[in-house]
């Protein structure tokens, strides 16, 4: 092989190299990497906490962060999320996703580095607006929602986001009747709608064990009319 032609390959790689580190669209056009992380579980898991201590410590390190959750869950407060122990931080309550950016504006919008999303499972258009905002506009989304309903069915969009997510977290919150790891959540009387929002009166974190065992008498306690499930009437 000539000196020339090793030469020209050298050059080639080296042009290779220069392409795939440079950014197609130029250095002016560069933007900030954006990320998605995923907090999945039952309920009573301390989802809004993990999303919480995040957002915040997100802002104490000087990035600008914006919370936003569903207007349909206002258990606690309108304009904050609180976590089940009480715990909160203002937020935007939103019917959709779209709405968050046309009510920022997009000024403000472009300014933000984090979005934390809170009972993600409530929003439709969430596999649209995360993949814009972390492809295309460089925020970081974290996400916190449910990734099962009571009849452990894939809940909302929030299992669509896996393909597209950094990382992803399934919390575990203790079974209610024997303090075990609690992956699932029971609803505790016999009402049939996917979206019924409610806290511990409805719902209870439970094992797999207790959540096959619950369930079977929900469906018994439902066809006896009697909507309300005795914990003490599950076998162990
Ligand atoms: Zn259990």
């Amino acid at each position: 092989m000539s000196s020339s032609s090793i030469k020209s390959r050298i050059t080639i790689c080296t042009s290779i190299a220069n392409s795939r580190g440079a950014d197609p669209m130029g250095p002016a056009q560069q933007r900030p990497s954006g990320e998605i992380h995923v907090i999945v579980g039952p309920m009573f898991a301390g989802k809004t906490t993990a999303l919480l201590r995040r957002v915040k410590s997100e802002g104490a390190n000087g990035r600008k962060v914006a919370l936003i959750k569903s207007s349909k869950d206002n258990r606690y407060a309108v304009d904050s999320v609180v976590t089940h122990d009480g715990i909160k931080y203002p937020c935007l309550a939103l019917p959709n996703l779209q709405a968050f950016t046309q009510r920022l504006g997009s000024d403000a919008y472009n300014k933000l580095d984090v979005i934390g999303i809170d009972e993600a499972q409530f929003f439709d258009d969430l596999y649209e607006f995360c993949c814009k905002a972390a492809d295309n506009d460089g925020k970081t989304i974290v996400i916190a929602g449910l990734d099962g309903d009571y009849l452990r069915r894939s809940f909302g969009s929030v299992l669509d986001i896996i393909p597209i997510a950094d990382t992803v977290t399934k919390l575990t919150a203790r079974c209610e009747l024997c303090g075990k790891k609690a992956f699932f959540t029971l609803r505790k009387n016999g009402e049939t709608q996917t979206e019924l929002i409610a806290g511990a009166d409805v719902y209870m974190p439970v094992c797999r064990q207790h959540y096959v065992s619950g369930q079977v008498i929900v469906e018994a306690a439902k066809a006896q009319s009697d909507h309300t499930l005795d914990p003490a009437a599950v076998k162990y």
